[in-house]
């Protein structure tokens, strides 16, 4: 497995990095931002093998032009969204071999934030773009609750001890969210307070395992109780199925 580093770039985007250090080679996933990467790859002497690009929004597709003015990579983009220079167009159930980073990616369809947003993943990993967050998830530009309800149970079925690679450093402002959609979760508690703790020494909160998501984040608990009670309250309604609950709380976030 290649090792994997973020670049911050703009406010609060994370550039991920797989990099294989025996033979210098790396894979670049969303570049907001070009120069931060070049930086990076000269001062570590690394090649690109490929761009992995999750949806089409400018702060995680704006590198990609002076990227490949300066090297010849192949850039994988999702198959109905428009990506300038995309070379290879990724759909659900394709596999993208990296041969040089000894890593196969498989791709799922994650429509909600955007309509044709992918996610890229193996046994031990995923790069969720802006559709799963670390303790939250994307609001829903282009898609329908029910959409983006339907792609959040996909990651949720990923095994547990996967590692959650998204797009933005958001977790602590998303678990103050949660913490009060569910005020009596011990585990969210706990978590916001490791989470502060790795803020405050200016460290990456990033990665995260899903197992954490499903016991701290609301939008992968829109069956459990405490959260089906919470939304309930909250919209004034009774809600019975988890899309329902799922619709709420990311309304409940939209004006939190
Ligand atoms: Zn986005």
């Amino acid at each position: 497995m290649p090792h994997i580093i973020p670049i911050p770039a703009l406010k609060d985007n994370y550039i991920w990095m797989l990099i294989n250090s025996d033979n210098q080679h790396v894979a670049i996933v969303d570049p907001s931002e070009a120069q931060p990467v070049i930086d990076y790859m000269n001062q570590e002497n690394l090649t690109p093998v490929a761009i992995l690009i999750t949806h089409h929004h400018w702060d995680h597709v704006g590198g990609i032009p002076d990227l490949v003015a300066n090297y010849s990579v192949p850039v994988y983009t999702p198959a109905t969204e428009t990506v300038k220079f995309s070379t290879n167009l990724v759909t659900e159930g394709d596999k993208i071999e990296l041969t040089e980073l000894d890593i196969v990616l498989n791709v799922l369809d994650v429509p909600g934030h955007t309509a044709g947003a992918v996610a890229y993943y193996n046994e031990e990993l995923v790069f969720s773009g802006d559709t799963l967050f670390t303790a939250g998830c994307g609001r829903m530009f282009e898609g329908t609750p029910k959409q983006m309800h339907h792609s959040l149970t996909k990651f949720k079925s990923l095994p547990d001890n996967t590692l959650l690679y998204c797009g933005h450093e958001y977790t602590e402002a998303n678990l103050s969210f949660a913490g009060t959609v569910e005020p009596s979760n011990p585990d969210i508690q706990a978590r916001l307070h490791e989470v502060q703790k790795l803020r405050k020494s200016g460290k990456p909160t990033i990665p995260s395992t899903l197992a954490l998501e499903k016991k701290t984040n609301p939008f992968l608990r829109c069956e459990v109780d405490s959260v089906v009670q919470s939304a309930s309250t909250h919209s004034g309604q009774t809600l019975t199925d988890s899309t329902q609950v799922f619709a709420a709380i990311r309304q409940w976030k939209d004006d939190f």
